[in-house]
C-alpha cells in the first residue's frame, strides 16, 4: 500500500475517503505446471491488465504515481512475501484522497493498494467445480451505457449496476444475471463477458455492446481460432439466439470459464457443460499453467 508491504489488517483507509470513485484491476497468478498443484507462479496477461488500469485511471481523472514496472515489482514482492503456494488473485486499486485537488472528482492525491489473496480455481483437469450447474436469468436491469457510466473503465461505481442485477437474480432463485445493453442486445454477465456456441462457432458481443474490454475475451478471440481451429464471430446477439444456443459460457479473470446451464429456465443445448466450452476451458487451463509453448508470452514469472 503506497509503496510499503503491510499486513491486511493494517491496510487502513479513513471512512472519509471517496473510495467508490476509485478504479481497479483483477489479475491472476497461476501455479506453473499444474494449476491444481503447488509451486511457483506466473502472472497471466500482466500487460493488458495494467494498460487497462491506466486507461481506467485516465477516464476517471486519477493519476497513478508509480510506473507500470514499479507496480509489477511491487506485485511480485507482495506475492513472494506472502509465500503463496497456490493460485493468487491480485487486485490493484487506485482511490482518490479526500481534501486534495479541486474536488473529489478532480483529486490531487491518490492511494495505490495491491491486495492479493488465494482463490479456488474452477479450471484444471477433473475439477468438479467446472461442471456445477449454474442457472441464469436475463436481468430486468440494463447494463450501464457507454455514454452514461462507461463499462470500459473498471470503476467501482459500475458494480452497483452489477449488484442490482445479482440481487434480483438471487431473489428470483437464480445463480446469476445476464445483462442486455441499452439497445436490448445481449451484453455481459455482472462480472464476466459472455459467449455462445451455435453450429460449431463461438459468438461474442462487440465492445460497442456496453461490455468491459475483457482481457480473457481478447485472449479467447486469439487462441480459439488459431490454436483450436474453432471459428469465432464478434457480433450482436439477440436474447432469443442466446436461448437457442448449443452452448453458452461466461468468461473473465475472476470466474474463469463458467458454463451456463439455463437462461430464464430455458435449458441451453443438449449437453452440459458443452463440448466446445469444455475444450476451451481445458486448453485455457494449460495456457495458464505455462504448458503451451507458443502462449508462454502471456505469462510473467514471479
Ligand atoms: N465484464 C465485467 C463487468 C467484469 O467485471 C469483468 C472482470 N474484470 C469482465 C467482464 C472480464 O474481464 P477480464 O477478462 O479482463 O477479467
Amino acid at each position: 500500500m503506497n509503496g510499503e508491504i503491510i499486513e491486511t489488517e493494517k491496510a487502513l483507509v479513513s471512512a472519509m475517503e471517496p473510495i467508490f470513485l476509485g478504479i481497479f484491476e483483477g489479475i491472476k497468478a497461476y501455479v506453473e505446471g499444474d494449476i491444481l498443484g503447488e509451486g511457483r507462479h506466473n502472472i497471466f496477461q500482466w500487460k493488458p491488465h495494467i494498460d487497462r488500469l491506466w486507461h481506467s485511471a485516465n477516464v476517471h481523472g486519477l493519476k497513478i504515481k508509480y510506473t507500470k514496472d514499479e507496480l509489477l515489482e511491487a506485485t511480485k514482492e507482495t506475492l513472494k512475501k506472502n509465500g503463496f503456494k497456490t493460485n493468487v488473485y491480485i487486485q490493484p486499486r487506485i482511490w482518490p484522497k479526500a481534501g486534495t485537488g479541486r474536488s473529489r472528482y478532480a483529486p490531487g492525491e491518490f492511494y495505490v493498494v495491491i491486495p492479493t489473496w488465494l482463490f479456488d480455481t474452477r479450471l484444471g483437469k477433473g475439477n468438479p467445480r467446472f461442471s456445477e450447474e449454474r442457472r441464469f436469468m436475463v436481468s430486468s436491469w440494463r447494463r450501464i451505457a457507454s455514454d452514461a457510466l462507461p463499462p470500459q473503465a473498471k470503476c467501482w461505481a459500475n458494480y452497483a449496476n452489477s449488484g442490482l442485477a445479482t440481487r434480483e437474480a438471487i431473489r428470483n432463485g437464480y445463480d446469476g444475471a445476464i445483462f442486455l445493453d441499452f439497445r436490448g442486445f445481449v451484453c455481459e454477465g455482472t462480472g464476466a463477458c459472455l459467449a455462445t456456441v451455435r453450429n460449431g462457432k463461438v459468438i461474442t458481443p462487440p465492445v460497442t455492446a456496453s461490455i468491459l474490454e475483457s482481457v480473457t475475451r481478447s485472449t479467447f478471440l486469439e487462441f480459439i481460432p488459431e490454436d483450436l481451429g474453432i471459428p469465432v464471430e464478434v457480433r450482436d446477439i439477440t436474447r432469443v439466439e442466446l436461448y437457442s444456443s448449443d452452448e453458452a459460457f461466461l468468461h473473465g479473470t475472476g470466474g474463469e470459464v463458467t458454463p451456463i446451464t439455463s437462461v430464464d429456465d430455458i435449458e441451453i443445448g443438449d449437453e452440459y457443460p458443452g463440448p466446445i466450452t469444455t475444450k476451451i476451458a481445458e486448453y485455457y487451463s494449460e495456457v495458464l499453467a505455462g504448458n503451451v509453448e507458443k502462449r508462454k508470452g502471456w505469462l510473467t514469472p514471479v
